[in-house]
């Protein structure tokens, strides 16, 4: 039976948020429309069209993207971008990894079109833990790849909470390559690091798909670990048994040792294409679907040298200081006009937040929101009030596309019949939180 990878990632810490990129249809809009200043509460000539395209599925749902079919299950929250970020992200992934989503040597029987199968699924969710009041709020759970298909829960859907689905879209990607499964630490470390790099990429180059996922710098911190237990044992020990003195045990050691591939070797995916090439899995002649150990120690030294493995540890040594706990740094979104933000449903937390961001005039839409919290939650939105950090500038706008207030108090301001707000001018934000639902 095919090992299914699991993956448990500590999706505590977040930004949360989805970019929606403004068309030239809405520019016009915003350009063109006439705004009714209220008295006191002057905006100049601005409001902002919001057009919601979200939706909640009322049945099981297909849909077909370029390189991906989502099946998405009944009562889903289901973001209005969600097919164009998720065909950007996989172009990403392919950029990142080198390695393509059209391989297709092992076609799926199930289904023909040759592409990855996406499965969101609350029958994932985790449950238990009655101890919290609205635990059944909870949108994240297991998630995991079998056969180049790819299983999530409906937290996973990019809406900022997790960047979980890309992940398994790695693990998928692959198994298109080379569908042996390698062991914890090769594979999760493929996975892993592979995510590290594209969620980089993606704040750096592309805020829009950055502020669908949880941050980079999370990875890095859920998978601290301690070195001693690890010099113990030669590299190769750790290839086939478990890790027990880190967080995310084999991912941390997996993803230390990729990056060592990366930074030494210049890449750290060839010895996967390599590793098919010397034992296609079609000639496969063992029931498990596990490659020897053997076999990967050979590939890896064909691909990077003799001494590959041996020159793993000097070179962590040298590098520990990398893995370290990453401060959060500030994403730029300066170049996006909209963004949508979606609340953390978890057992510690309900709140919607931006955190860890620099804006240049950011219309935050809050319209997904109150409808994820009001239709999707069953919960009341209609009184929500946000905490506003000091010396922002920020215009409120109402349902009907007013805008209605601006205030720089840095106090709390009601968001009653408040449709959206926007944060004039630039700026940084570490933490600008609604609650009150
Ligand atoms: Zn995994």
């Amino acid at each position: 039976m095919r090992k299914i990878l699991l993956v448990l990632l500590v999706a505590v810490v977040s930004l949360v948020g989805c970019g929606a990129e403004t068309t030239e249809a809405e520019i016009d809009s915003i350009a063109t429309s006439t705004s009714i200043p209220v008295p006191g509460h002057v905006c100049q000539n601005e409001t902002v069209e919001t057009v919601p395209a979200d939706y909640i599925t009322t049945e099981d749902i297909e849909l077909d993207l370029e390189k991906a079919v989502y099946h998405i299950g009944k009562n889903i929250y289901v973001p209005g971008n969600l097919e164009s970020n998720t065909n950007k992200a996989m172009n990403v992934i392919e950029q990142i990894s080198g390695l393509s989503f059209e391989v297709n040597e092992y076609p799926s029987e199930e289904f023909t079109d040759g592409k990855t199968h996406i499965f969101i699924n609350k029958d994932l969710l985790y449950s238990g833990a009655e101890w919290y009041d609205g635990l059944d709020s909870n949108e994240f759970g297991g998630a995991y790849e079998v056969n180049g298909i790819v299983w999530a829960a409906p937290g996973n859907l990019l809406l900022g909470n997790s960047y979980t689905i890309i992940h398994e879209l790695c693990h998928a990607l692959m198994w298109r390559q080379s569908p042996w499964y390698h062991g914890t630490t090769l594979n999760e470390g493929f996975a892993e690091y592979t995510t590290y790099l594209v969620l980089q990429e993606m704040e750096e180059k592309y805020p829009e798909l950055a502020v669908c996922f949880d941050e980079s710098a999370t990875s890095i911190n859920n998978m601290f670990m301690s070195y001693e237990e690890l010099y113990e044992q030669p590299i190769e020990y750790w290839f086939e048994n478990s890790y027990e003195y880190a967080g995310n045990g084999n991912y941390a050691v997996g993803f230390r040792f990729m990056a060592y591939l990366h930074d030494v070797y210049g890449d750290y995916t060839s010895w996967i294409v390599n590793f098919e090439k010397e034992y296609p899995f079609k000639n496969k002649n063992q029931i498990e679907d596990e490659s020897a150990l053997e076999q990967r120690i050979t590939i890896l030294k064909q691909t990077y040298g003799e001494d590959v493995l041996d020159n793993f540890y000097p070179w962590l040594k040298e590098h520990v200081n990398d893995f370290e706990e990453q401060e959060r740094k500030m994403i730029d979104i300066s170049d996006l006009q909209e963004i949508n933000i979606y609340p953390r449903y978890d057992a510690i937390q309900q709140k919607l937040f931006l955190d860890y961001i620099k804006y240049n005039n950011l219309y935050i839409n809050l319209e997904p929101a109150k409808k994820y919290i009001e239709e999707y939650k069953g919960m009341d939105a209609s009184k929500l009030v946000l905490w506003m950090p000091e010396k922002m500038e920020v215009h409120l706008y109402h349902t009907d596309g007013r805008c209605i207030q601006t205030t720089t108090d840095g106090n709390s301001i009601s968001l009653e019949g408040i449709s959206g707000v926007k944060l004039v001018g630039e700026g940084t934000v570490e933490r600008l939180e609604i609650s009150g639902f």
